[in-house]
């Protein structure tokens, strides 16, 4: 039982099986033929011109700002957000761009007042500023889709391009109920994890236009992304974009029961109207010895990681009855 993350998650038999037969070539020469099926139909099926296939959410975040930004831009984002505060620095190191950021409120979302403070004006002695980046779900929290308009038309207002980090953008859309283009629809560009929640073993996607994800692929030949038979991983990205959606709710309705049953342990608690998509936190009382708490959760084959707030994620991997096990045992910890 892993509550530690999402990426946790294990391949299905059905994306084992079709990696096994998947036709493969040589991605790098453009010749694999199920990536080349995956970047298509994604891009189809969120409403872009096209789709890259990449190793990881922190190279398709990274591709996405460099292709957005030269050397000297700058985007704006949240100090929360994953690819300003968990990707290395990636986007100043690597590609010279300059991150702006500002407060996250506590819903996630970012003031437009303070974005707007934050624009440097026309003048040499500033970066330029040329994007936003926003994040959904962030902390697991939902940007609701009025916050998403409303990002466009600042963006559109201030001549500003608009990136989303959608590693959860899946956990969003089922949140709200929306079909995935209600959100896609406000970007100009938008990445997407296969590994998380949906259970791919490995891969993420970056959507824009054609010559964006034309230049993003340039800079991902140079990072060393270019993969060569990668249809072996997109067999299976295929499937977390289709059979595996339905999951996410499984594990939604999951955290929320986890939330509820965290509430009778003494010494944690959760405001169980924050749980919005699979990522719980709980406070915990000072009496409440953590460490202690997750050695022997490990003794036990439970893994969950030390914070206060501590962090807990579901996925499909964690049934309603590991969760019962689970609290069982808190509660003869406290
Ligand atoms: C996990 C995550 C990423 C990065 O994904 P990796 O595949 O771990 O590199 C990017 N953004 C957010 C919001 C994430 O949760």
């Amino acid at each position: 039982m892993d509550f530690r993350s999402d990426t946790v998650t294990r391949p299905t038999q059905t994306m084992r099986d079709a990696m096994a037969n998947a036709l493969v070539g040589d991605d790098v020469y453009g010749d694999d033929p199920t990536v080349n099926e995956l970047e298509a139909w994604t891009a189809e099926r969120h409403g872009f011109e096209a789709a890259l296939f990449t190793s990881s959410g922190t190279q398709a975040n990274l591709l996405g700002l460099m292709a957005h930004c030269e050397r000297g831009d700058e985007y704006l984002c949240g100090q929360q957000a994953h690819n300003y505060k968990y990707e290395a620095g990636g986007a100043a190191v690597l590609g010279s761009i300059q991150p702006q950021p500002v407060e996250n409120n506590p819903d996630g979302s970012l003031c437009f007042q303070k974005l707007e403070a934050a624009i440097k004006p026309d003048d040499f002695h500033f970066a330029r500023t040329k994007l936003l980046s926003l994040e959904n779900t962030i902390n697991g929290k939902v940007l609701p889709l009025s916050y998403l308009a409303e990002a466009r038309e600042f963006v559109n207002k201030h001549n500003l391009q608009l990136h989303l980090d959608g590693a959860r953008v899946y956990n969003a859309a089922v949140a709200l109920n929306v079909d995935i283009k209600e959100i896609a629809q406000h970007f100009d560009s938008m990445t997407i994890c296969l590994s998380k929640g949906l259970s791919a073993p490995v891969g993420s996607l970056l959507l824009g236009t054609k010559e964006y994800i034309q230049k993003a692929r340039r800079i991902r030949k140079m990072l060393g992304g270019g993969m060569r038979q990668a249809g072996i991983l997109a067999a299976a990205g295929k499937l977390a974009l289709t059979e595996q959606v339905p999951q996410l709710s499984v594990d939604h309705s999951n955290a929320k029961y986890l939330a509820e049953q965290l509430n009778n342990v003494s010494g944690f608690s959760v405001n169980v109207e924050h749980i919005q998509t699979n990522i719980v936190f709980a406070r915990l009382d000072n009496k409440v010895d953590i460490h202690t708490i997750v050695q022997h959760a490990q003794e036990k084959g439970i893994l969950i990681s030390a914070g206060n707030p501590i962090r807990f994620v579901t996925h499909k991997d964690i049934s309603k009855q590991d969760i019962d096990t689970f609290v069982e045992f808190l509660k003869s910890e406290v």
